[in-house]
Formats: structure tokens, sequence, C-alpha cells
């Protein structure tokens, strides 16, 4: 950092301004608008000056700057382009122990002036250190369109109840959480829309409960369903939720395009598989949503598909009832609903099946605990999820159990993404199949006629994401 910024308290203070330009004129009023005492030497005064020259605290003196006019602590503002008048007054200025700033020359200045975004009582000042003022300048501009000047409003307020926050409640961090958590909720929203007196009234009220109850009402966790992959099937309930949290939990199975839909300025947590091949536990997953929400955050916890559907999300939010942390859930489109409209392959079908049975392929060392003689039923089908690794034990047992090797079955394979694959073989043939394609997954496996109807029913082009051309 080249320079030190800071804001300095110019009430009644002494400022020196040498120029008669526009420059010199700005540099006037900005130091007015900060309650500086102004002395502005130039041998006329121009158009420039004429909303200043009445302010109680500005002085002119037709003449150039002595030596006595200069005092330690003081500022002064050099904006002329007269080499030999700069020298002078800059000279004059340091040897009274003055700061000295000259208009557009960093290497003879003491200090810079920013561009400022001026919210009052917000104000932001940009430097670029001298290396280009047109940069700070772009980036003011950028600011100016990104904080309404309404935060002014919203700065006036909150200045106006920070003592009586801190006389009513005395713990500093529960404080600075009770000010992020207005700044976020319908209090900043009513002053921004320019509803003073309500978020005056609400926010009195705020801070009473608060000094009542001594602990900020507790977050909340939204247990939401992000669809298989595709961000077009995320609802707009999901959707909402994403927008407002203050914190988001994911896994492997969410999509970056889905994660691109989450609020920008919520914290990631990736609570998925780590480098050396473990989850983090069910149970740390379930305190640190508890722990997350009692510190008043909304806490999105974001889950493939759907969350009810092999995915844990059960046992999640039981953790958050048993400690009264409100939660609320929003269910997903499940894999095997997006594979199988994404494949043209109708789970049902008046032809083929009048019932379909979703279950997991999930088994340690090739044993897959099912009741198989449930599973294989005529005019049926079964949509496995967590198969592919399996799938050798699993189309064994299907035969084994009784079903035709000729059975009709299908991998839908990353379903609904642009890399989505679809292989389509028969319970003899699958693992042969697969084992070519070098599927990797998720993939969702469907076994039963209805995969015959792919043929007819194929529409999804993945690569542009719409439906092929007929
Ligand atoms: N709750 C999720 C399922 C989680 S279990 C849901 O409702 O979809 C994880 C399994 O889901 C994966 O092993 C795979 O079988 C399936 N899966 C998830 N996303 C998938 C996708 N895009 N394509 C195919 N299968 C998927």
């Amino acid at each position: 950092m080249r320079d030190l910024p800071i804001f300095l308290n110019m009430r009644e203070r002494p400022a020196v301004v040498v120029g008669v330009c526009v420059v010199a004129a700005r540099r006037a009023e900005l130091a007015l608008r900060a309650g500086a005492r102004v002395a502005v030497f130039a041998p006329t005064l121009g158009d420039e000056f004429r909303d200043l020259k009445d302010a109680p605290n500005f002085r002119w003196s037709p003449r150039d700057p002595a030596a006595a006019d200069f005092g330690p602590g003081s500022l002064c503002f050099i904006a002329t382009e007269d080499e030999a008048l700069i020298e002078r007054a800059r000279t004059m200025a340091r040897a009274a122990g003055a700061l000295v700033n000259v208009a557009d020359r960093p290497a003879l200045s003491d200090f810079i002036m920013p561009s400022i975004l001026d919210r009052s009582p917000l104000v932001i000042a940009v430097s670029t250190g001298g290396a280009s003022p047109i940069l700070g300048r772009v980036l003011k501009a950028r600011l100016e369109s990104l904080i309404p000047a309404a935060y002014g409003r919203l700065a006036d307020l909150m200045s106006g109840f920070r003592g009586r926050l801190a006389a009513a409640v005395p713990s500093q961090t529960l404080r600075r959480r009770f000010w992020e958590a207005t700044l976020e909720g319908p209090i900043a929203e009513a002053a921004l829309a320019g509803n003073l007196e309500a978020a005056n009234t609400h926010l009195a009220r705020e801070i009473e409960r608060l000094a009542a109850e001594g602990a900020l009402p507790s977050g909340e966790v939204y247990l939401v369903g992000a669809g298989p992959g595709d961000p077009d099937l995320v609802t707009f309930r999901a959707f909402r939720l994403m927008q407002k949290a203050d914190v988001v939990l994911y896994d492997r199975l969410t999509d970056e395009r889905i994660m691109n839909l989450v609020r920008r300025e919520a914290e990631r947590i990736y609570v998925g598989k780590r480098p050396d091949n473990h989850e983090l536990p069910q149970e740390e997953i379930s305190a640190l949503l508890v722990r997350l929400a009692k510190e008043g955050k909304r806490v999105l916890r974001l889950k493939g598909g759907d969350p009810f559907l092999f995915g844990r999300g059960g046992e999640e939010i039981e953790t958050l009832a048993e400690h009264g942390v409100p939660f609320q859930v929003c269910p997903g489109v499940t894999a095997a609903i997006g594979a199988s409209s994404y494949a043209g392959i109708p789970l049902t079908h008046r032809d083929h099946a009048q019932a379909c049975v979703f279950v997991t392929g999930h088994g340690k060392e090739g044993r897959i605990d099912l009741d198989w003689s449930a599973l294989i039923q005529p005019r049926q089908t079964v949509a496995v999820y967590m198969g592919l690794r399996n799938i050798e034990p699993l189309t064994r047992a299907f035969v084994a159990h009784g079903a035709s090797p000729d059975l009709p079955a299908a991998i839908i394979d990353n379903a609904t993404r642009p890399n989505q694959r679809v292989v389509v073989a028969t319970l003899g043939t699958l693992v042969e199949r697969a084992h070519e394609a070098g599927l990797r997954g998720p993939s969702i496996v469907i076994v039963g006629t209805v995969v015959t109807l792919r043929e007819k029913l194929d529409w999804y082009a993945p690569a542009s994401g719409v439906a092929k051309p007929s």
C-alpha cells in the first residue's frame, strides 16, 4: 500500500487553497463540506467559486499566500500551473507543518485526493495510488451504481440507534451479529425503500427484544432439492431459497451451474467427498447445520435430486428438530425422473408397466440387499440409484432371481446434463455395454420393457440442451 487511507476530521481546522481554476474550487468545496475553515488565495475569484463564497467558513484573499497563512496541522491544496507559485507555496506550507496536495502531481504531494462516493454519512474513497486516476473514476462510477443513494439513509438509521443498542446489549459480538442480521433483513429493505418510519419502529422493537432475550432469533435451514443437474429443473421455490441463503452446504452431486444460482455473497461449505475419499460424517454435517442456524444464519443445505429420496435429508433435519432449529424442505426433481424424461424412457406406460419401484443398488462387497421377489414383477419398472459400481452383481442378481436375461435395461449417465449418455441393452448385455462406454456416473439404471420406448421417444440432444431436430 503506497498511502495510508484515513478519514480526517477537518471541522473548524484551516485549509488553504491556492489557485483560481475549477480544481481549486472543487478542493475548496470539499473542504467546506467537511467543515474546514477555507482560505483561498487567488488574484481573482472565478465563477467556479460562485456558490462557495458566501459560506461562513469561506475567506478569499486576492494575493499570493504568505508564510503566516499556514499553520501546523492544516491542509494546503495547490491547483495552479504557475510552477514558481507551486514551489513557493509548497515550501512555505511544509515549513509551517502543513500537509500539501498539488493537483495532478503526486510526486509533489504529501497526500492524494481519492475519487469519492458520497452517501453521507457513508463515504467511499477510491485511490489507485496515483497509478491511474481514470481507473479510480471508473471504479467510482461502478460503485455509484452498486450502492444506491439510499444507503446513506441506512447508515443514518443505524447511526441513530448505535448508542441505544450499545446501552441495551453489552456483548459486542451480539451487537455485531445483530447489525449483520439487520442489514440483510426487512429493516434494511424498508430503509432502502424510503420507509424510514417503519424501519425505525421495527429497529426499536428488535433492539428491545434482543435486550430482553439476550440472544438473536435462531436462523433457519432450507433443505433444498436442486434436481439432477440441469439448472432449468430447479423449482422457483428452490431458487428463491437459494437467493436468500447466508451460507450453503453442498456436495459433489451439486452441479457448478446450479451453484451459480446461489446468492453470490453466500459462504460456501463443501461437505462432500474429501481428497482422502471420506465424506464428512453425517453427524458432523447435522451438527454444522445446527451451529450455523443458531448463529442466526439462513443455511441452505443443497441436495442433488430430491432431498428425501436416497438423500439422507430426513436424517439431517431430524437433528434440527431435536435442537428446535426451524427448517423447511423443498422438493427437487429426483434423478430417476430426470433420467426418464431426458432419455425418453417413460417409467410407466399402459402397454408396459403400471408400477415403478425406486431402489438403491448400493451394497458392500457385491451384496445387494433387496427384496428381489417384490422387484421382479411383470409390468413393473425398476429404477436403481447408486447401481453403477455394482452393475455386475446387480444384473446377475436380477437374473438369478428369475428375471429374463433378455429383459431390456438402460443406464442413464449424468442425466439431464450436457454430458448425458445413455446405454441401452438387456440384463444379459448391460455390463459389457456399460464397460465399453466407460461410464463414470452418477448413473441411474432402468430395468423393464419401457426401455424399448426410447427408440421412438428419444428427444434430448445433450450438446445443445434442446430437442433433437426431427
Ligand atoms: N437425492 C438424489 C439421489 C442421491 S443418491 C435424487 O433424488 O436424485 C445418488 C445417486 O443418485 C447416484 O449414485 C445416482 O444413482 C443418482 N444420480 C444423481 N444425479 C444423477 C444424474 N444426474 N444422472 C444419473 N443419476 C444421478
